[in-house]
């Protein structure tokens, strides 16, 4: 019997001239096995339908029609969508009160309300709405789901009885507070609830597109709030009618389940009657019989885990992700609470310690369900950090604070690394995860890479010292999916290791706030547990889906080096300022415990600053998160990052200031300062003589046709009126530097237009727009003249708006070339970088990477050499051939790339969203050219980098009769001690950080005049290793070291 027409509308989309309408004669649809648990009359219902004399076999026709039928506008009288709400009412009243300032919940309802209803519009950005919501539920609703339906712009809140309860968000498809699951005639109908709406959206409030920068005048509409039934078995039916529709369509038409699914859909709309709820149960039975099909037992398993990746800071400043982090674990909250199933995996210690502090009631639930292993803090980091610009020792603390985090509050430290959404990860991350108590990668980003498709999804990665982790890329190339048939099969389909691993992992939510994973999202994933035709979808949790590749591990490939995004790699300079911060606090920071750490141990009453410390690390590591370092965030965050900064140098600086004053108060001047007597300080573990006065004497001498040459017995150079280094000249090796006719030091400016994400990407095309900077200023003049300093200036006009002055330094002894650069930068769009076309060849280059470093091409030989056409570095680079060499050394930049025998060095950008300041103004760095013969490691590059980014500390001092004092020395120049700290867990022991930075295999000493009385091997996270105690011998501590390797250790200090 064919279901009756009930007047509904055929899709009226007019079809390809191809499309002829076949008849299934004699079409009789026992295929799919009858459960027999039906009641008699469903099993009636459903026999008399599939007896039906005809089918219509036309694929699109029978497709669309079942879309139709769920889709709500076009026909929303015969849709089953047009039923998901029942009876509606309206509020009993609704009053609101506006403020700029995030406010706690207590002072917001202590304010004066004012009369508001649905279509006002409130604001302006960044601004908060309170709404005072009262309401009444009708009495005839008992028995029923009840829910207040709010539909506005912005992020909202709900707040009952003075706890958050519900986030609110349209654009994460939330746009309901469930009330009651079903009304009781007892439970009081009536009750006054709060919903704090922030003036942005999910993301921001970009003025035409999401990464413009903010419209600052945007105003935000309520467009519903009432009260409405909510038809909980429509609801299921339409999750039903949409898995079986994205069956058909998305298995495609070689596959006989596509076919399956389609007609059973359109059976299954023969049969409903969506005025008459009667209907419906059979169609539901219909339904899940199909999804109970299983599969075979070699189908591929999909882990799904939710998710909700949070953006510390981004489009919107910090303070707003506070409350984006609330809106969104609140929901997930609410959601654990319905299903006892649900998973979710949530990074970042940081945003863990906003809601602690924030938010005490909604963070003891996650507690609690952190306990059952549902609520799975995840990373193992401070924050999602850049990959790539941080210092080895910050990464460190990015583990440190965060692990000893999540022991402290969780119980257990994350055995993952989670940073899904960052662009790009150094070779040095493998070792440090090992060693930070971390077996596991998770990331996607790659995906996102323009040139080259990389080749796994499940692999070991090697570090450059050779440490392992088991790495997994979400084969759906996502972290925020939505639980969809489609990506489940892509999950699957593009898992690039399918037949060796049978596991992939899926995340899926919204992200961003207000977000997180749906009730449709977890229904969906239910059917799709087990179904004949899609791989097998279980909740998860980290440990067990890794522990599930880890038994499949022995078939996998191991990818070596660095994982290097092809894309976003303008993030390297953007923001000149936020990449000063962080290297010049990172030193700060360095020197501030190095000197702290010395104190502690010469004097009893110094108390060592750790929670000031622990302090301004927080601040540094929050900075470094994935948006801020790399400068792809809007102003309002930029100036929060400098206030930032500003805290740690002004701290910091004080932090130093007490060190030195407990070490060395008897010999420091009170009065006013003179620099006849000078107590110098150096925070590197090795010699340096160095020139720190301006006074004296000097070489230096001045041609007619402008140039001038500069030598001080190491080096000579010869530089143009326009401050380009004609020749560089290693004197005791007889070697140019700079290749023949040509010279460096050269300015030269790009057009740098991207395809859309401007602060992230520079194009490869930018290079073809390339113009010397050659408009002559100022002429070189001669500055200082003096036998241990002399220097040049000159000025170059980048344009009308901008202006290079430079002062070229060189000091008695020094191997470099020193380029103290200041540049007024006012340009749209456009690039500036120096070049220094050298006298080398060489087919790789060697870049520094934290704690170590790396080589890459000079040539663009392949698609995965010229997709690097733009990379990172951090303190210095070096291009050598056999015998001889150039390194450039910079003290805060972090862009480079080296073409050939060309060096660069990436200056600055101007790019205007969604910041559209960004770089404009003042700037000023130095960079040094270091020619030197043999290999760097034999010349020293890699200290001499350290000494340019760590100036002697100088304070006038009473006497220059104070004898010299080391506290440590490390015999191999191979090995640097990067770091000296007090232990976290031991107020009388220090930590000292050493690691191998030649690429060598090293034995050593370290010696040491503090009052050490124990030596003990530890970890990243300093836990010792009871069975490795070092013995103290007359020449210190021997230490080995593999190449590239970092060790810590422990010194117990006598008291
Ligand atoms: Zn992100």
């Amino acid at each position: 019997m064919q279901a009756p027409p009930r007047g509904r509308s055929r899709p009226t989309v007019p079809l390809p001239p191809h499309g002829t309408c076949a008849v299934a004669h004699g079409f009789r649809l026992p295929l799919w096995p009858d459960s027999g648990a039906a009641p008699p009359s469903v099993s009636a219902l459903l026999r008399g339908a599939m007896a039906g004399p005809q089918v219509l076999k036309h694929r699109r026709t029978t497709l669309e029609r079942a879309e139709k039928f769920l889709s709500g506008p076009g026909f929303p009288d015969c849709s089953l969508r047009g039923r998901l709400f029942g009876g509606t009412c309206p509020l009993v009243s609704l009053s609101c009160f506006q403020t700029p300032q995030r406010i706690p919940y207590d002072e917001a309802v202590r304010q004066e309300f004012r009369p508001a209803k649905v279509g006002d519009s409130f604001g302006p950005t960044w601004w908060t709405c309170w709404f005072k919501v009262e309401l009444s539920i009708p009495r005839e609703w008992v028995g029923k789901e009840v829910h207040l339906l709010w539909e506005s712009d912005g992020e909202g809140m709900v707040w009952r009885d003075a706890q958050p309860v519900q986030g609110l968000t349209k654009e994460g498809e939330k746009t309901s507070y469930i009330l009651t699951d079903n009304l009781k005639e007892a439970e009081p109908h009536s009750l006054t609830v709060y919903v704090e709406v922030a003036c942005n959206g999910l993301f921001g409030a970009g003025k035409g597109s999401l990464i413009a920068p903010p419209d600052p005048d945007k105003k935000f509409t309520l467009h519903k709030a009432e009260l409405v039934v909510f038809n909980r078995d429509v609801h299921e039916l339409l999750v039903d009618f949409e898995i079986l529709v994205d069956m058909a369509k998305f298995l495609g038409e070689e596959n006989q389940r596509s076919f399956q699914m389609l007609y059973v859909a359109n059976q299954m709309v023969n049969l409903l009657d969506v005025t008459d709820s009667s209907t419906f149960p059979a169609v539901r039975h219909r339904a899940s019989s199909i999804f109970r099909q299983k599969n075979g037992e070699s189908q591929h398993t999909i882990h799904a885990m939710g998710h909700c990746h949070i953006d510390s800071a981004w489009l919107w400043p910090y303070e707003e992700s506070i409350r984006k982090c609330a809106r969104s674990w609140v929901t997930v909250v609410r959601l654990m609470e319905k299903n006892p199933e649900f998973t979710f995996v949530c990074s970042q210690a940081q945003q863990f310690e906003w809601v602690r502090n924030w938010y005490p009631g909604l963070y003891a639930q996650i507690q609690d369900y952190a306990k059952e292993g549902r609520f799975i803090p995840v990373g193992g980091t401070w924050v999602e950090m850049d990959g790539n610009l941080p210092s080895g020792e910050s990464m460190v603390r990015q583990f440190l604070q965060g692990q000893r985090f999540f022991q402290q509050q969780f119980g257990k430290l994350c055995l993952e690394f989670w940073l899904p959404d960052t662009f790009g990860y150094s070779a040095q991350l493998p070792q440090l995860m090992r060693g930070c108590g971390i077996r596991w990668f998770l990331t996607q980003k790659l995906s996102w890479s323009l040139v080259n498709t990389f080749p796994h999804s499940t692999f070991f990665w090697e570090g450059i010292d050779g440490s392992q982790v088991l790495t997994h890329f979400p084969p759906g190339n996502s972290y925020d999916l939505k639980g969809r048939v489609e990506e489940m099969l892509k999950t699957m389909n593009n898992n690039k290791d399918k037949g060796r691993v049978n596991h992939s992992a899926a995340l899926f939510g919204f992200g961003d706030g207000g977000g997180g994973p749906t009730q449709k999202m977890l229904d969906r994933l239910k059917r799709m547990s087990d179904t004949d035709g899609l791989p097998r979808v279980q909740m998860s949790t980290p440990d067990h889906f890794f522990s599930m590749l880890e038994k499949e591990k022995t078939q996998l490939f191991t990818w070596t080096g660095e994982l290097f995004l092809e894309l976003h790699n303008g993030t390297y300079t953007t923001q000149a300022q936020i990449k000063k911060g962080n290297r010049e606090c990172e030193r700060i920071l360095h020197d501030a415990e190095v000197l702290s750490s010395f104190a502690l141990t010469q004097k009893n009453t110094f108390q060592y600053p750790s929670i000031k410390l622990q302090h301004l690390w927080r601040l540094l590591l929050l900075n470094q998160f994935h948006d801020v370092l790399p400068g792809s965030c809007i102003q309002l965050v930029v100036e929060d990052a400098m206030k930032y900064y500003a805290e740690i140098r002004s701290m910091g600086g004080l932090l130093i200031k007490d060190a030195v004053r407990s070490l060395f108060g008897e010999l420091l001047l009170t009065g006013p300062e003179t620099e006849e007597s000078l107590l110098v300080l150096n925070t590197l573990p090795w010699e340096r003589t160095e020139v720190i006065s301006r006074t004296g004497a000097k070489t230096l001498g001045a041609i007619a046709d402008g140039s001038v040459t500069m030598e001080n017995g190491v080096i000579a150079a010869h530089l143009d009126s326009m401050g380009r280094v004609m020749s560089l000249y290693l004197v005791h090796s007889g070697r140019e530097s700079v290749q023949d006719g040509h010279c460096a030091n050269q300015f030269v400016i790009f057009d740098d237009v991207p395809l859309y994400w401007d602060a992230w990407d520079v194009m490869d095309y930018h290079l073809e727009t390339r113009k010397p900077v050659t408009t002559l200023l100022k002429p070189l003049a001669i500055v200082l003249t003096g036998s241990l300093r002399g220097s040049v200036k000159f000025s170059l006009q980048i344009s009308e708006r901008s202006v290079i002055t430079q002062e070229v330094i060189l000091d008695a002894m020094c191997p470099y070339l020193r380029f103290l650069t200041q540049v007024d930068w006012n340009e749209a769009h456009r690039f500036l970088k120096v070049e220094f076309p050298l006298r080398v060849r060489s087919m790789n280059a060697t870049y520094e990477i934290q704690f170590g470093h790396l080589q890459r091409p000079t040539h663009w030989n392949t698609s995965w050499d010229w997709a690097r056409f733009e990379v990172w570095t951090h303190k210095w680079m070096d291009l050598s051939e056999h015998g001889f060499g150039v390194a450039l050394l910079n003290d805060c930049k972090y862009g480079a790339s080296v073409h050939k025998n060309v060096m660069s060095l990436s200056l600055l950008r101007a790019p205007k969203s969604p910041d559209a300041t960004a770089d404009i103004g003042p700037h000023e760095f130095t960079y040094a050219m270091m020619p030197h013969k043999g290999s760097f490691h034999e010349a020293g590059v890699i200290h001499y980098a350290y000494n340019l980014n760590f100036p002697l500390h100088t304070v006038p001092a009473v006497s220059a009769q104070c004898p010299a004092w080391s506290a440590f020395s490390v015999h191999s120049p191979a090995v640097v001690l990067e770091t000296v700290k007090q232990a976290e867990d031991r107020l009388d022991g220090l930590v000292v950080r050493l690691y191998e930075s030649h690429g060598s295999t090293v034995v050593t000493w370290l010696q040491t005049s503090l009052p050490v009385k124990e030596a003990i091997n530890c970890d990243l996270l300093e836990r010792p290793d009871p069975s490795s105690h070092l013995p103290l011998e007359e020449h210190g501590l021997k230490l080995s070291f593999t190449p590239f390797q970092v060790r810590s250790v422990l010194l117990i200090l006598r008291q």
